[in-house]
């Protein structure tokens, strides 16, 4: 078959190809998405859910950068949940619990409306290479594909081995077959490999479950969407259930664990520390007596239950006693085992900031293929590398993500600096700058770098702009109070009686301190739609914080402008220590931030980098 050419390949059509794919076609560069099969786009491997604590922040900033995630798991959400509601914003985390039908239906028709970017259905078995550079893909029905830049996202597809008890057999994931031609030439290429696993639970018969005996967990009464572009969900909304394993439970997975192949020493892959199997918490905890289960509906249109919890590797009559143990399961039918899968990763340091591989041009990786695990991880790198394939396709100058402006930033940069040990996945925790990083102010930190980048539509530009109109004259009026102490008792508000005078943005920030308060003292803030108003609230109580994370900010910048040649001879540096040159040749840091966050870096050896490319600048 004759294929035309493209400016850029994604190959992959999972959470970081559909996004990368996406991403490229907006920044005007004629693509093609090459999966293995078209109704493969946006399949959820694992649990039907988007979001959650540190991963729903991703998903914001994918669609501050007009990324599809968002609006997809809008579309398809059939329960919204802000978790930590009852913590500070930075650390609330939007998730949903999606109909994967809708989901993937959704995501098939946004890669269907973008008008350069085209669908071929194939498996990708080599890349054509020119002198070090990719200038092409070869399917596995022989045809050609030639191109300028290729975004590699095949997940865990790469020499996947599934294993289910002590059966194991060649496997992308349940279903699909192993990309094991495409591993041969990633290997070819010389790339550092390492082996991970992952493991999901059985699904469950939901009309085989006593819902009557079970907790019910509905979704939120205001439900917080992804989008900035969303108002409403579109899907009918359902509860899911609570259960929890027990004393029975337990016994029964401690007395078959030399069966499961995660304990049998069949797989030799690190699995993921934060989301262990139930084999894994009944060994790590073992002075626990229960672990909760959530029971998630798969979709409006099935009888599917996803048993979020227990995932495993145990054998499927092992599965079956010890889901029958559980309250509420007792007669559950299991329609599809749990099962286990190992596949290889590339070591993520052998990549650069764009996501490119260092020593191949026009190569980029996303996904899985990293060492991460999860779909907004997935997708976040997606529209990182999909950018970035675009620009190197049409000469432009690279986009980079900072630890100071995004989760996308901390993300990449811990990824290319420190490389993986486990499956990687996004906490809050990770991000130095939390506080500035919020889910709820995603938009004003990278719509702008959106815009100059040009991957954001005029839909959202014209959105943007007008939330930015409301909002900066929303604080010009707060910041244009000036209030005594005793005018501000007068609105119910607590201050010190100190003569200090205070405006609006002043009170905002006591915890308190509500919006309608402040109305009694300019009636005009009466008109401010509540979106903003809790928008302003946010800045304000942060802002503080914020103000006195300026400096290192402003330290992370300068290190992150300090750029290190990527010929700069480590080996040559009087003073360093052998270690720490091995380390920093073998992670080639691009700028002096990135050499910082080296381990075993001391400020010693960071001036002593800084010396030496003054000298050479
Ligand atoms: P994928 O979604 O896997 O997409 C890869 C795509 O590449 C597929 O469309 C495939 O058809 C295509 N492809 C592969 N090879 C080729 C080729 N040669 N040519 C053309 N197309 C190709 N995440 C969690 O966060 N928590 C979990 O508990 C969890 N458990 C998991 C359990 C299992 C069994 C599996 C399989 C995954 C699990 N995940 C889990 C991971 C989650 O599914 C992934 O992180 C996410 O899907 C990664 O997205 P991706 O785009 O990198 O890859």
């Amino acid at each position: 078959m004759k294929h035309e050419a493209y400016d850029v390949i994604v190959i992959g059509g999972g959470h970081a190809g559909a996004d990368a794919a996406h991403a490229s076609a907006r920044m005007g560069a004629r693509t093609a998405l090459v999966t293995m099969s078209e109704s493969g786009i946006g399949v959820m491997s694992c649990n039907p859910a988007i979001g959650g604590l540190g991963k729903g922040h991703l998903v914001r900033e994918i669609d501050a950068l007009d990324g599809v995630m968002g609006r997809v798991a809008d579309r398809a959400g059939i329960q919204f949940r802000l978790l930590n509601r009852r913590k500070g914003p930075a650390v609330q985390g939007p998730r949903a619990q999606a109909d994967r039908e809708l989901y993937r239906a959704a995501m098939l028709a946004e890669m269907k409306a973008q008008p350069l970017l085209d669908i071929v259905s194939g498996e990708v078995v080599d890349l054509d290479m020119d002198s070090g550079r990719v200038t092409g893909v070869i399917l596995a029905d022989g045809s050609r594909i030639t191109t300028r830049a290729v975004v590699l996202t095949t997940g865990t597809f790469l020499r996947g081995v599934i294993h289910v008890g002590d059966e194991r057999r060649s496997g992308g994931r349940m279903g699909d077959k192993a990309s094991e031609r495409l591993a041969a030439r990633i290997d070819a290429l010389g790339l550092p490999l390492g082996r991970l696993k992952t493991g999901t639970p059985p699904r469950i018969d939901g009309r085989t479950i006593d819902w009557d005996r079970l907790e019910r967990q509905p979704g939120d009464d205001n439900p917080v969407l992804f989008s900035f572009l969303s108002g409403a969900p579109a899907a009918r909304q359902v509860s899911c259930a609570i259960t929890h394993t027990n004393g029975r439970t337990h016994e029964i997975i401690k007395e078959n664990l030399h069966r499961s192949a995660m304990y049998g020493g069949r797989i030799d892959g690190v699995g993921p520390r934060y989301c262990p199997s139930i084999e894994d918490k009944v060994v790590r905890f073992a002075d626990k007596e229960s672990h909760q289960i959530f029971l998630e509906p798969e979709g409006l249109n099935t009888y599917l239950v996803y048993p979020n919890g227990i995932s495993t590797s145990l054998p499927p009559s092992v599965q079956e006693d010890y889901v029958h143990s559980v309250v509420g399961l007792e007669t559950a039918r299991i329609e599809q085992p749990g099962y286990a899968i190992e596949y290889d990763y590339v070591d993520p340091r052998a990549l650069d900031l764009t996501l490119r591989v260092r020593d191949c041009e026009g190569l980029f990786l996303a996904g899985q293929i990293n060492g991460t695990t999860g779909y907004e991880e997935a997708a976040a790198q997606g529209v990182v590398a999909g950018l970035n394939a675009a620009q190197a396709a049409r000469g432009g100058d690279p986009v980079t993500f900072s630890r100071a402006d995004s989760y996308i930033g901390v993300m990449i940069d811990d990824l290319t600096t420190r490389g993986v040990v486990e499956p990687y996945r996004m906490f809050t925790s990770r991000a130095e700058f939390r506080l500035s990083l919020r889910a709820d102010n995603a938009d004003q930190r990278l719509t702008p770098v959106g815009l100059k980048a040009g991957c954001v539509g005029e839909t959202r530009r014209t959105v943007f702009e007008r939330k930015m109109e409301a909002l900066g004259a929303a604080r010009g009026l707060l910041e244009s109070m000036n209030l005594t102490p005793k005018e501000v008792r007068g609105l119910g508000i607590e201050v010190a009686q100190d003569g200090s005078r205070r405006n609006g943005m002043d009170l905002l920030a006591f915890p308190q301190t509500t919006f309608d308060q402040l109305v009694g003292a300019a009636s005009e803030l009466g008109n401010v739609t509540p979106e903003i108003r809790a928008q302003v609230k946010n800045d304000a109580i942060y802002a503080n914080y914020i103000e006195r994370q300026k400096q290192d900010v402003a330290v992370l910048r300068r290190e992150e402008e300090t750029q290190i040649p990527l010929d700069f001879d480590f080996q040559a540096l009087n003073g360093l220590s052998n270690e720490l040159k091995m380390k920093l040749t073998a992670t080639r840091p691009v700028n002096l931030a990135q050499a910082g966050r080296i381990d075993g870096m001391t400020p010693a050896a960071m001036t002593l980098i800084l010396s030496r490319l003054r000298q050479v600048a």
